[in-house]
């Protein structure tokens, strides 16, 4: 007999479970109760969803799935940084990451399997987009990353970035509906002042973030403030050019007055130069700002390398003279291929 395929249960409103349990001679608040156990308390199988009858649980095994992700391998690096490699319902592996420092625990997390943005000094760009993530999918990376927090770190998870696998703008209404549950006292609860998305710059989809009215911060990964130079390493630019960037960003600022945060790698012999200081102290003036100098991470080729420290140097003066907020950001997990860029299912 061919066994009927039975639907993604969280695929479903919490109104279409209540229905679904009306429509099935039940009351409509076991819907909510449902609703409960697979947001709220992240529960991987109906077995565990103890405050219903057994009957109840076998006609939802019989019409649903949970199609949670399984964490495949997680490993550890000297610094506690901790990478997890997810594998979904269909056997696709995508990558997130536990960040610890002294007060917070930030986890990085994919949007995407693979990704379709071709940024030629990025690990993940070399795997090609295999499919969007779901924002379950999306979802239960957050969580599986506040356990081991809980776990190794005895707190909650403070943070999230959406700086994993792939492009979150190109998976816009799902990364929205995560967001949504990860923030929701219905999910998580988390503040969304706590979460970034990190993106390689869509101007229509940043508008489009401002006119939906997000609570989240917005990083944008900028490398060039320079359309020739930032053509050359993220090709994509010749189609969304740092002039509608710009623009886009300002409309974002007016909209939502939530500080930009520029991440930016200097390397040498491509964005070295004063002449490239100056063309960021300039795009940096459209729009509040920072930037976060974060250090290379070479993806094996040998073609791109990390500037001199004279050359951070040269930023760091610039930028702080012209009275522009600059960190640089150290890279962790290095040695088990988690930082940023270095996402690739090599293991
Ligand atoms: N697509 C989104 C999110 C993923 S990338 C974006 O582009 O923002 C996360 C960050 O890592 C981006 O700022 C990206 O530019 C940066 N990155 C990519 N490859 C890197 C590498 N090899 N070393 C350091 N940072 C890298």
């Amino acid at each position: 007999m061919e066994e009927i395929k039975k639907k993604d249960i969280r695929a479903l409103t919490r109104e279409q479970l209540r229905d679904f349990f009306v429509s099935n001679g039940d009351k409509a608040f076991r819907g909510n109760q449902v609703y409960e156990w697979l947001w709220q308390k992240a529960a991987y199988s109906f077995d565990v969803m103890t405050n219903l009858s057994k009957e109840t649980r076998e006609m939802l095994e019989a019409n649903f799935v949970i199609n949670h992700i399984k964490v495949d391998q997680m490993q550890r690096s000297s610094d506690g940084t901790i990478k997890n490699a997810v594998r979904l319902h269909d056997d696709l592996i995508v990558e997130s990451v536990l960040i610890p420092t002294k007060s917070r625990t930030t986890a990085c997390v994919s949007s995407q399997v693979g990704c379709s943005l071709d940024c030629r000094f990025c690990a993940t760009s070399r795997l090609k987009r295999m499919r969007n993530l779901n924002p379950d999918e999306i979802y239960d990376q957050v969580v599986a990353i506040d356990n081991e927090s809980r776990l190794y770190f005895e707190r909650p998870l403070s943070n999230i970035v959406f700086m994993g696998m792939g492009e979150p703008l190109m998976n816009y209404n799902n990364v929205l509906k995560a967001i949504e549950k990860i923030t929701s006292p219905d999910g998580l609860g988390m503040s969304p002042k706590r979460i970034t998305v990190s993106t390689s710059g869509v101007p229509k989809l940043i508008k489009k973030m401002a006119d939906d009215e997000v609570k989240f911060k917005l990083a944008v990964s900028l490398h060039s403030a320079i359309d020739e130079i930032r053509t050359a390493i993220m090709p994509f630019n010749a189609k969304f050019t740092l002039s509608d960037l710009r623009e886009s960003l300002q409309y974002w600022y007016e909209k939502t007055r939530s500080r930009i945060t520029y991440e930016y790698v200097v390397w040498e012999g491509i964005n070295d130069t004063q002449k490239d200081v100056d063309a960021l102290v300039a795009f940096c003036r459209f729009a509040p700002s920072k930037v976060n100098l974060i250090e290379y991470n070479p993806i094996d080729d040998g073609e791109f390398k990390q500037a001199s420290s004279a050359a951070i140097d040269m930023y760091v003066n610039t930028l702080e003279k012209n009275n522009i907020v600059v960190t640089v950001r150290r890279s962790r997990g290095k040695d088990i291929d988690a930082a940023c860029g270095q996402l690739a299912n090599k293991s």
